[in-house]
């Protein structure tokens, strides 16, 4: 069961200024339930669509409490967005020793790496893995492309050895073919910055040959 959501921007580039405004906000399900439902105000005007997910979460330790209350107690109207350093307060509680570490461990996993991702590779790259190799409700497919891709932008960042990287392009390519198009599948984006990466492994190793 999934208390609340929230809504992170993330990628390469800034956002554009309606999903960089948005990056943060918490809703409560009902709330995400009802028809018409955007964590957006307007539509995104990024020249490439911006990065984005939804993350649900049970909620059960204390920070997360917090701000179940704190949506609860906010009027309809008002919409709570948790700064970049609530947010890692958030995930840095002990969600671990939680009812809801089970439910969770998934959601925290995502949105950890993805808060942390500037802050601690480590956990970021933990977390991506998480989500990789252990999300297996449908609720948790739509992160596995974008944890993908993140991965891969943190472990070429941060140097990480070239088998490393080129063994999580094989797996992902392996998982999303590109003839097949599952629900959550890879879209002709992500596949870009796939190609990309691609790039700039070859060019280091042709830097390499030639040094
Ligand atoms: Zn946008």
């Amino acid at each position: 069961m999934v208390r609340m959501h929230i809504y992170v921007t993330f990628g390469e580039g800034p956002a554009c200024e309606i999903c960089a405004n948005a990056h943060g906000r918490v809703f409560l399900s009902s709330r995400v339930g009802k028809k018409n439902f955007s964590p957006l105000n307007g539509t995104c005007n990024g020249k490439v669509h911006c990065q984005a997910c939804l993350i649900g979460l049970y909620g059960g330790w204390l920070e997360a409490r917090e701000i179940v209350a704190r949506i609860e107690k906010a009027s309809k109207k008002t919409i709570v967005r948790l700064s970049p350093e609530e947010l890692r307060t958030l995930v840095r509680g002990q969600w671990k020793r939680s009812l809801s570490a089970d439910t969770d461990r998934i959601s925290v996993n995502m949105l950890a790496a993805l808060c942390e991702e500037q802050h601690n590779a480590g956990i970021a790259i933990e977390g991506y893995w998480c989500v990789i190799n252990q999300a297996k409700e449908p609720r948790h497919f739509p992160l596995v492309v974008p944890a993908y891709l993140r991965l891969l932008s943190v472990l070429v960042r941060v140097g990480r050895e070239e088998e490393e990287v080129r063994q999580v392009i094989e797996q992902f390519e392996r998982r999303f073919p590109s003839d097949q198009h599952a629900p959550y599948s890879p879209s002709s984006y992500h596949r870009q910055m796939l190609e990309e990466v691609k790039a700039l492994l070859w060019k280091r190793q042709s830097l390499q040959v030639s040094a």
